[in-house]
């Protein structure tokens, strides 16, 4: 039996932001949703990067607790020549139209997988590749892949060394990719009947200025809704957020984007919670 949610008792714990091994996650899509039971989340999305493999199983596993699961991905898109993520939320995971545009977006991993292979391989490092393929398994195939690689392969000696030396913005691993358009991501998220917001706006590098151009080209773009509230971002980061959201008509989400267990500042159903429900974009989605 799924859990029937109450939108002004259990918004406060929910949380629409988390990845499975389906992407850079470390559990599986059952396990996940066992972890989030257990620490109190009663509605949870998987939004793994760029698939939505793991959301039958998520599903499956939701039956066994009194935990609501809602279908999610988070989608690699561009805005202009910027990436940026996109929360899809309450769409059918078997919509066709969606089916073949993550299938384009595997294609694209994997064509980057190889490019950044042999970009590293011209840096000095050993060839990854098939480290950094295995990581990943059914999976789709990320940056974090090759940071697991790179330690494993003794380049350095944590993941964030290798994304500050090798694999973050700027540095030989960040591969340029033709990603989506942003109004591709949410047209392809509404067409398969969900709901389209725009990820941790504070973690693209951008100051507020470009921050409040961002949201309002994805307001434009019709887009549905913001996060607000996601570790790292502050209280007054958030009120700038819910301004900018409130003068665009988006409303707001939050979640913990958790990817593995044992980092005591990352945890499933923990982020700054907001004091009430009606800007919430569960309003839209229960
Ligand atoms: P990708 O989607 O393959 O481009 O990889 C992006 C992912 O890498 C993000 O979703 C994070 O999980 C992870 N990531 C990005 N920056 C860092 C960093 N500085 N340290 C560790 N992980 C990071
Ligand atoms: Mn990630
Ligand atoms: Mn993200
Ligand atoms: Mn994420």
């Amino acid at each position: 039996m799924s859990y029937k949610p109450n939108l002004a008792e259990d918004f406060a714990f929910s949380d629409l932001h988390c990845h499975s091994y389906c992407s850079d996650g470390e559990l599986s899509p059952r396990e996940l949703v066992a972890r989030a039971a257990d620490k109190g989340v009663r509605i949870l999305a998987l939004t793994d990067h760029d698939t939505v493999d793991g959301v039958a199983e998520a599903r499956a596993a939701s039956d066994d607790y009194a935990l609501k699961l809602i279908p999610g991905v988070e989608l690699t898109a561009l805005w202009g020549k910027r990436v940026v993520h996109i929360v899809g939320l309450g769409f059918d995971p078997d919509n066709p139209g969606l089916q073949v545009y993550l299938q384009d977006l595997k294609k694209l991993r994997d064509q980057r997988a190889e490019l950044i292979a042999a970009r590293l391989v011209k840096k000095g490092c050993p060839d990854l590749l098939e480290k950094a393929k295995a990581l990943a398994g059914e999976g789709q195939i990320g940056r974090p892949h090759f940071a697991q690689a790179m330690v494993a392969a003794r380049v350095v000696d944590s993941p964030a060394k290798a994304f500050s030396l090798y694999l973050g913005a700027g540095k030989p691993g960040d591969i340029k990719v033709d990603w989506p358009d942003m109004v591709a991501a949410i047209t392809c998220l509404h067409q398969a009947g969900g709901c389209a917001v725009l990820a941790h706006p504070t973690k693209y590098k951008l100051t507020f200025t470009k921050i409040r151009e961002m949201i309002a080209a994805f307001a434009e773009s019709g887009g549905d809704g913001i996060e607000a509230r996601y570790p790292g971002v502050d209280p007054g980061q958030t009120r700038q957020i819910e301004i900018a959201a409130q003068r665009h008509g988006l409303l707001l989400s939050a979640g913990s984007d958790f990817h593995c267990t044992g980092f005591s500042w990352s945890e499933l159903g923990k982020y700054p919670k907001a004091p009430d429900s009606e800007m919430h974009i569960l309003n839209q989605l229960l």
